[in-house]
């Protein structure tokens, strides 16, 4: 019999790592499958940053549980980080590391939740913000930015959409999934709407802030007496390619910082203590890789734009930072082929993990039903084959 709670039934699955998995078991048959579906570098965890790993492991220093919201000195690592690039002032009780930025952000919503509690939420969004916030008996209310504001939620959207019950407002920027990167006088207006409000928790989560192409990266918690109400979210996933490491971290007012410490005191106590001592060497070591890898991505992203381009029916924007392309594809809802349908979107990315072995993620479970997610976080010939594929799969559609 099905016991299963109220509560697990009432999120869906992952649909990143859904469609990651059904493009593994594709492969595990021998079909060769081009994934474009997780946002995952494709560049290994630089050199260095390994050594500092197999170096504290050699040291037998660290085989202990750690403390729950991370070593003292990586934390105050991060609060000087955040002081140098960002010019925040969280001191090192206010850092709290966690598994990844994934379980930082489940943390300060249980944190701060309490059932029928309002996050507005800018939308597209980062596919798990929605389920957490109802894991947490919150309820989500999505302000919707569109391809022609590039995908950016607006000031007044968020003006509009806050009520009595609002507790927290959560972005990303640069965004995932549309690769849109918010400029201070959009912070700004946002920041305007939200000063008197000082209930409001803001969660900014800046986990692509080094794969950025446009202007300096800028973080709303600068701006006016902001910081004490926001919580900014980091990690090492991206920037320094270590997702499988799982070092995520916050800044955050002290009494947040404190819960989201009691709360993985009781889940999952501290974070790896070598992942740990690897994240110490990325914050200190050099920032070279990162910058080469800032620099192939951006190189992929000319590439996927021209491709992108030629593709009938695609509607796309050009992204500032992430890794994404988020393509408006409406044009091709209603279409078939034999007996296939294509309603949604995620009948499209369906057929195309099928006809064109590529696997994309559907843009609803990132709260537009028009758009799909192409991760170019791939060499240039993967996207070059799996692209021209895709292209070759849609044009058998009428
Ligand atoms: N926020 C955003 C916007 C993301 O894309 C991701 C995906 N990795 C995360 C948070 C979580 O990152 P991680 O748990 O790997 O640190
Ligand atoms: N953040 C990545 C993505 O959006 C990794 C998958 C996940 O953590 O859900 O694809």
């Amino acid at each position: 019999m099905n016991q299963l709670s109220n509560r697990i039934n009432s999120i869906p699955e992952s649909a990143t790592l859904a469609m990651a998995a059904k493009a593994r078991e594709m492969k595990e048959k021998g079909v060769e499958v081009i994934s474009l579906s997780l946002g995952e570098p494709d560049f290994k965890t630089p050199k260095h940053i390994q050594d500092g790993a197999i170096d504290a492991i050699k040291s037998e220093d660290f085989f202990a549980y750690p403390p729950v919201n991370g070593y003292l000195d990586l934390r105050k690592a991060i609060s000087e980080k955040f002081k140098r690039d960002n010019n925040l002032e969280y001191s090192a009780d206010q850092i709290v590391v966690s598994n990844g930025a994934k379980q930082s952000i489940a943390n300060v919503f249980m944190a701060i939740l309490n059932p029928g509690d309002e996050v507005v939420v800018l939308t597209p969004y980062w596919v798990s913000y929605s389920a957490m916030i109802l894991l947490a008996e919150g309820q989500p209310v999505f302000v919707r930015g569109t391809i022609e504001n590039d995908f950016k939620a607006t000031a007044d959207q968020i003006k509009e959409a806050i009520t009595e019950k609002t507790k927290a407002v959560i972005f990303s920027s640069p965004c995932n999934p549309t690769g849109s990167v918010f400029t201070k006088s959009e912070l700004t207006a946002i920041a305007d709407v939200l000063k008197d409000r000082k209930d409001i928790t803001i969660i900014s989560d800046e986990i692509y802030e080094l794969i950025n192409f446009g202007e300096k990266h800028e973080s709303i918690g600068t701006i006016g007496d902001l910081q004490e109400r926001t919580v900014t979210v980091n990690g090492f996933s991206k920037g320094f390619a270590m997702t499988g490491w799982r070092v995520g971290y916050i800044g955050a007012p002290l009494w947040i910082a404190k819960a989201a410490n009691k709360m993985q005191g009781q889940y999952t106590s501290g974070n790896c203590s070598i992942a740990q001592r690897a994240a110490l060497t990325a914050l200190n070591g050099p920032m070279e890789p990162t910058i080469k890898m800032a620099q192939a991505y951006e190189n992929r992203r000319s590439l996927v734009y021209d491709l992108l381009n030629e593709i009938p029916g695609f509607e796309v924007n050009m992204p500032q930072g992430a890794f994404y392309f988020f393509p408006n594809v409406k044009h091709y809802l209603g279409k078939s082929i034999n007996d296939t349908k294509i309603d949604t979107v995620n009948d499209l990315c369906m057929y195309l993990l099928e006809d064109a072995h590529v696997s994309l993620v559907t843009g609803e479970a990132f709260g537009d039903p028009e758009c799909l997610r192409i991760s170019y976080a791939a060499s240039e010939e993967d996207l070059t084959t799996a692209l021209s594929k895709v292209k070759e799969s849609l044009a058998k559609l009428s």
